[in-house]
C-alpha cells in the first residue's frame, strides 16, 4: 500500500538541471547526472508522495495519460525500492517510458490530485521523473531485454513511418507474431524523436538503444525508401497482408505571402532543427546556424522554444521569440490562472530559462535585405486578436511598427497536417478537414487493410500520444489479421 501522507511530510523535488552557463556550451540533456545511489534515494522519496488516492485522474480519463500507464502501482513499488517490478509494470502500458520519461510534458502531473493542493510541501508527484528513473534503471541493469513472440502467424506487415507512433505498433504486431517491416525515408530511424526533438531534450542513444532492443526481436528496418515513391503502392498492397501508416503530421504551415519570405536566412524551423540534428549526429555543420545571428523565432510555442534552445547553443548574438498571443498571466504567476486552465496553456521550457526575449502580440510585416538578396531585419506591428463580421479569428495590427535586426528569421507556426502524394494518392486516399487520415473505431482506413494511427491520424501532437495510438493501432491490426487479438488498447480513434 502507499504511504498516504507521504506528501504531508516529503517536499516536492523536481530533477535538477545544469546551470544554464554550462549546458548552452553542449547538446547534452539538461538535467544534471546523478550517481545511481543518489537517484534511487531521490526519486523513491519522490515516490512516496503519491497517496494512490484512490481517484485515477493520473492514469485514465481525458486529462490523464493516453497510455493509461499504472502510476499509483509502480509508485509504490518504487518507494518499497521493487525497482524490477516496477519496471514491469512501466513496460506493461507504454513502450519506450525511457522517451516519455524525458519529453513528456506530462498530462498525468497536471491531473495528479496533489496539483491542486497549495500548501509548500505539496504539488503534483514528480511521475516524469520517476518514470525515466524506472526504466533508466532498468536500462542501466541490464534488464530491459527483447521480448520475443511465442509464435509466428506468418503475417506480413508493412509499417511506413518511423516516428513513435510507428515503432509502438511495429513492436506490438512483432511481439505478436507478425513479420514486421518499417520503413522510413529518412536515412536514420526516429521521426522526430531523431530528427525533430533536440538532443538537449532527448540524447540519441536512448533512441538507439531500443531500436537495438526491436532488433533483436525481429522487426526490420528499412532506412532511405520513401513508401510511395522508392517502393511503389502496388508493391506494397501485393507484399503485404496489412500496412500500417505512422507518416506523422509534417507539413510545416508557412507564410509566403510576407514580403522578404524569400530572402536568404528566411527559413522554416524543421529545416534548422532537422540540420541540427544531424549536424549532432555527425553528418557535418548544419547550413542553417544561428552563429553569430540575430535570431528570430516567428511563434511562441513548442517547435519554437526548440529553435531557441538550439540557437543559444550554435552561437546566437541575439535571440527574440514572438507571439501574437498576448502574454499569459501564468508567466508571472502560476497561482493566478488555477488548475486546470494552466498547465494546458504554459508554454515554458528549460530553453526559456537560457535566454532570449520573448515578444508578446506583435506579428510579422514584411523582412528587409541587404543587396546580396540576405535578410538583415525584420518589421513587426503590435497586434490584438479580434474577431471579423463573420466572427473568424483575426489578427489586427495596432500602433507603431517596429524594426528588428534579423539574420535568421525560423516560422515556427505549426503544422498542417500528413504529407499528400504518392503514398495516399496511390491508396486512394484523401486528407480530412483538419489535413490527417480518418479511420474507423479500428483504425483502418477507407482502404481495407491500411490502418493509421498518431501524428497521421491526430495532427501534430505529443509523442505519448503517437505511442497510445501506436500500440492500439497495432491491436486493430492484430485483428484484422487473425480475428481476435490480446493486445491492449488503451485510445480510440477520435
Ligand atoms: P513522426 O515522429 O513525425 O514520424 C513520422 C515519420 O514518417 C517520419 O520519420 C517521416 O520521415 C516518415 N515518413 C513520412 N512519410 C513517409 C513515406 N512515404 N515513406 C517512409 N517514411 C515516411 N512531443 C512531446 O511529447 N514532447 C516534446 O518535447 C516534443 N517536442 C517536439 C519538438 C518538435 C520540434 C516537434 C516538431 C514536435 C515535438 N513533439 C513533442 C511532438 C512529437 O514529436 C510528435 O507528436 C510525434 O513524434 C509524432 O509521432 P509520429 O510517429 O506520429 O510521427
Amino acid at each position: 500500500m502507499a504511504d498516504p501522507q507521504g506528501f504531508l511530510h516529503t517536499f516536492k523535488q523536481e530533477a535538477r538541471k545544469r546551470p544554464v552557463s554550462e549546458r548552452v556550451q553542449d547538446w547534452r540533456e539538461v538535467y544534471e547526472p546523478q550517481s545511481a545511489g543518489e537517484r534511487a534515494r531521490e526519486v523513491s522519496e519522490q515516490a512516496s508522495r503519491c497517496m494512490d488516492c484512490g481517484i485515477p485522474f493520473c492514469h485514465s480519463g481525458s486529462s490523464g495519460c493516453p497510455l493509461g500507464n499504472l502510476i499509483p502501482e509502480w509508485n509504490d513499488l518504487v518507494r518499497r525500492g521493487r525497482w524490477d517490478a516496477a519496471a514491469e509494470r512501466l513496460h506493461a502500458t507504454n513502450n519506450f517510458p525511457e522517451v516519455t520519461g524525458r519529453v513528456c510534458p506530462a498530462p498525468c502531473e497536471t491531473a495528479c490530485v496533489l496539483s491542486l493542493a497549495d500548501t509548500h510541501t505539496t504539488g503534483s508527484v514528480t511521475i516524469k521523473r520517476i518514470e525515466q528513473a524506472i526504466a533508466d534503471i532498468a536500462w542501466e541493469k541490464g534488464e530491459v531485454g527483447p521480448v520475443l513472440p511465442a509464435l509466428s502467424t506468418g503475417k506480413q506487415v508493412a509499417v511506413v513511418g518511423s516516428g513513435p507512433a510507428g515503432l509502438a505498433a511495429a513492436q506490438q504486431l512483432t511481439r505478436a507474431g507478425h513479420e514486421v517491416t518499417v520503413y522510413e525515408r529518412d536515412d536514420r530511424l526516429g521521426g522526430l524523436l531523431r530528427y525533430g526533438i533536440p538532443a538537449f531534450k532527448l540524447e540519441k542513444s536512448v533512441l538507439d538503444q531500443r531500436l537495438s532492443q526491436m532488433r533483436v526481436e525481429g522487426t526490420r528496418f528499412v532506412t532511405e525508401v520513401e513508401v510511395g515513391v522508392e517502393l511503389p503502392v502496388s508493391s506494397l498492397m501485393s507484399r503485404f497482408d496489412a500496412v500500417v501508416l505512422a507518416t506523422g503530421a509534417l507539413r510545416a504551415r508557412d507564410n509566403r505571402d510576407v514580403v522578404g519570405r524569400d530572402l536568404d536566412g528566411v527559413h522554416l524551423a524543421m529545416d534548422h532543427l532537422v540540420a541540427s540534428n544531424h549536424e549532432c549526429e555527425g553528418d557535418g555543420p548544419s547550413p542553417i546556424t544561428a552563429r553569430g545571428k540575430h535570431v528570430v523565432i516567428i511563434g511562441g510555442g513548442d517547435t519554437g522554444a526548440d529553435c531557441l534552445g538550439t540557437a543559444h547553443r550554435q552561437g546566437a548574438l541575439s535571440v527574440t521569440q514572438l507571439d501574437y498571443n498576448p502574454a499569459l498571466p501564468v508567466e508571472r504567476d502560476e497561482a493566478s490562472m488555477p488548475w486546470p486552465a494552466w498547465p494546458m496553456i504554459l508554454r515554458t521550457s528549460p530553453a526559456h530559462a537560457e535566454g532570449g526575449v520573448r515578444r508578446y502580440e506583435v506579428a510579422v510585416q514584411r523582412f528587409l535585405g541587404d543587396a546580396e538578396g540576405h535578410v538583415r531585419s525584420m518589421i513587426l506591428a503590435e497586434v490584438r486578436l479580434g474577431r471579423d463580421e463573420a466572427g473568424r479569428r483575426q489578427i489586427v495590427p495596432v500602433g507603431e511598427e517596429i524594426e528588428l535586426p534579423c539574420d535568421l528569421a525560423l516560422f515556427a507556426i505549426g503544422f498542417e497536417g500528413t504529407e499528400t502524394g504518392p503514398l495516399l494518392d496511390g491508396l486512394g486516399l484523401e486528407t480530412n478537414r483538419r489535413g490527417t487520415l480518418s479511420c474507423g473505431s479500428d483504425w483502418q482506413t477507407a482502404t481495407p487493410g491500411v490502418f493509421v494511427c498518431g501524428d497521421a491520424h491526430r495532427g501534430a501532437s505529443l509523442v505519448v500520444w503517437a505511442i497510445a495510438e501506436g500500440r492500439s493501432a497495432a491491436r486493430g491490426v492484430d485483428e484484422y489479421l487473425t480475428g481476435s487479438s490480446e493486445l491492449p488498447a488503451s485510445v480510440h480513434p477520435t
